[in-house]
């Protein structure tokens, strides 16, 4: 079931989307090269909590931190842990979702640690460069379809991969609502869009194969099957009557 929000509704997630945009900004202040996961985790966690806020990952469905670190060829769902250490030349995505007055916000950076190649930074921009893609797509009356078609068409014209197994989601109440907002597919097919829903539009780009792999050891991080860099970016949107409006971004 597809919950269309109020514009009270709204107004309250963009105060939880606020919370994000600020610990996102935190972390993308503080990252540097020796720094662990972990580290970088509970810099954003005490930016939520100091706006009172909840960390929206912290225990859903078990994960057991406040937000996903992803380095390198890990895609999404990274566990924070003190045992990884962020070099110089890293790539590192971080997922954060924040609760606030009975709404979440959800979003996600690709941040370089230290300099980075030239290759990494191209993968970084086209990934968010995708976002902005399928995002402008996000009008009443346009499909579901339309979105993902616009964000594979720029990764794969750019020579990357789109990530089949993963993808964006309706954001309210819950966390995950629907519909399904796949990061690829077929223009006027899928879910009509229609003012008032708030979707999670957050495209998963890979480097080499879109192919991933699940780990059985921690039951979360997705890696790219071929060890090559993935870079994620994320933002939660309202498509309202005068268009899209980004609630997690200052
Ligand atoms: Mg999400």
């Amino acid at each position: 079931m597809i919950v269309l929000k109020t514009r009270k509704d709204l107004e309250a997630m963009a105060k939880s989307g606020l919370i994000v945009a600020k610990a996102l900004e935190a972390a993308e202040e503080a990252v540097k090269p020796g720094m662990t996961t972990l580290e970088l985790n509970n810099i954003v966690e005490k930016v939520i909590i100091g706006e009172g806020a909840k960390p929206s990952f912290k225990g859903y469905r078990g994960f057991p931190a406040c937000c996903c670190i992803s380095p390198n060829s890990v895609v999404v769902h990274g566990i924070p842990s003190k045992d990884i250490v962020l070099t110089e030349g890293d790539i590192v995505s971080i997922d954060v979702g924040a609760f606030f007055g009975g709404f979440h916000g959800d979003a996600a950076r690709t941040l370089a640690v230290g300099k980075i190649s030239d290759e990494a930074k191209r993968l970084i921009d086209t990934t968010r460069e995708c976002f902005f893609e399928g995002m402008k797509m996000a009008v009443d009356g346009n499909r579901v379809g339309d979105i993902g078609s616009a964000v594979q068409a720029h990764a794969e014209k750019m020579g990357y991969s789109v990530v089949r197994e993963l993808v964006g989601h309706g954001v309210g109440r819950e966390l995950h609502e629907s519909p399904d907002i796949p990061n690829f597919g077929i223009a006027g097919k899928g879910v009509r869009l229609t003012k008032g829903m708030v979707i999670a539009i957050e495209p998963m780009i890979n480097m080499g194969t879109k192919d991933v792999s699940f780990s059985k050891k921690d039951g979360w991080t997705v890696t790219t099957k071929d060890g090559k860099l993935s870079a994620h970016y994320e933002n939660t949107v309202a498509i309202t009557e005068n268009g899209p409006k980004i609630l997690t971004l200052r």
